[in-house]
């Protein structure tokens, strides 16, 4: 992918590396407790658990002083402003041409795990959206695993990624997400994760959509970019991610869809460029 010299987005948010504060504090303060807890439980006395806790908070705040060597301005800190003033350029170009405005969603990069609007997040979730603050959260150690873990390498990998998380802020901004969890407790958990898929899958396709866009408004395709992403879509389908972990397939529970089926949207929507091809929902019965 064809970044550098693009523009970069000032809607990127950096928590990496932060002094602490009310972070440090909300960490410690639980730590405490939870150590005071485990410790009376495991009989131990109030002096050695006060010394514990001592330890751990030097050892967290020598934590917080290596985070503070994190460079703000790395190139792939650099290359997802620049993904994400893509996605900017193209969803304000598509509100635009209906006559709306786009509201550009924040997107915050962390380390480890961030307080969110939606509840505690964490690097093990890999990228997420919230819609209660409406970020985008991601830990940038996840680049680096689409590389290694998913052997998805390739700047485009992680373009991918940004734009599908994006593409659920989409769906938050058109209500769709909104219709989606209005039938959340009114069907079954199995019919539920129909519709969860289908979000998933619409998301993919909302990243195809920018994909096409964004390469007709910047160029910024290079050869083998389109596979990276479809490299990427079938490497962390459910099936895939569920067949690692358990060594089998459930798919009931699936939430992001088959890796075909991300593959299959997410390829629609970047031949396509259009949002009326993804109705994901179709069979579902649900308008989108
Ligand atoms: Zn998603």
């Amino acid at each position: 992918m064809r970044w550098r010299g693009e523009r970069e987005s000032d809607n990127v948010e950096d928590s990496r590396g932060m002094s602490g504060g009310g972070k440090l504090a909300i960490g410690g303060g639980l730590g405490t407790i939870i150590i005071v807890v485990v410790g009376l439980l495991m009989g131990k006395s109030p002096t050695n658990i006060l010394g514990d806790v001592m330890n751990n908070k030097a050892q967290q705040s020598s934590g917080y002083e290596q985070t503070t060597t994190v460079d703000p301005n790395d190139s792939t800190t650099k290359m997802v402003r620049v993904i994400l003033a893509s996605t900017e350029d193209v969803w304000s170009d598509v509100f635009n041409q209906a006559g709306a405005t786009y509201q550009k969603p924040k997107l915050r990069i962390f380390s480890g795990s961030e307080e969110t609007a939606c509840g505690q997040g964490s690097r093990a979730m890999g990228p997420f959206y919230c819609p209660a603050d409406a970020k985008v959260y991601i830990d940038l150690s996840f680049c680096e695993e689409l590389r290694t873990k998913f052997k998805a390498p390739g700047n485009f990998a992680v373009a991918y990624v940004i734009a599908h998380e994006v593409g659920h802020h989409i769906q938050n901004l058109m209500g769709t997400s909104e219709k989606v969890q209005q039938l959340r407790g009114r069907l079954s958990e199995a019919q539920y994760n129909k519709y969860s898929v289908a979000l998933e899958l619409q998301a993919d396709f909302y990243a195809g959509v920018w994909a096409n866009r964004a390469q007709k408004m910047r160029n910024i395709l290079e050869p083998g970019d389109l596979e990276t992403a479809l490299t990427a879509a079938n490497a962390i389908g459910d099936d895939k991610l569920q067949s690692e972990a358990q060594g089998y397939v459930v798919p009931d529970a699936f939430t992001h869809g088959t890796s075909q089926q991300r593959m299959y949207w997410f390829k629609r929507g970047y031949q396509t460029g259009d949002l009326n091809q993804g109705n994901t929902f179709k069979e579902l019965g649900l308008a989108n």
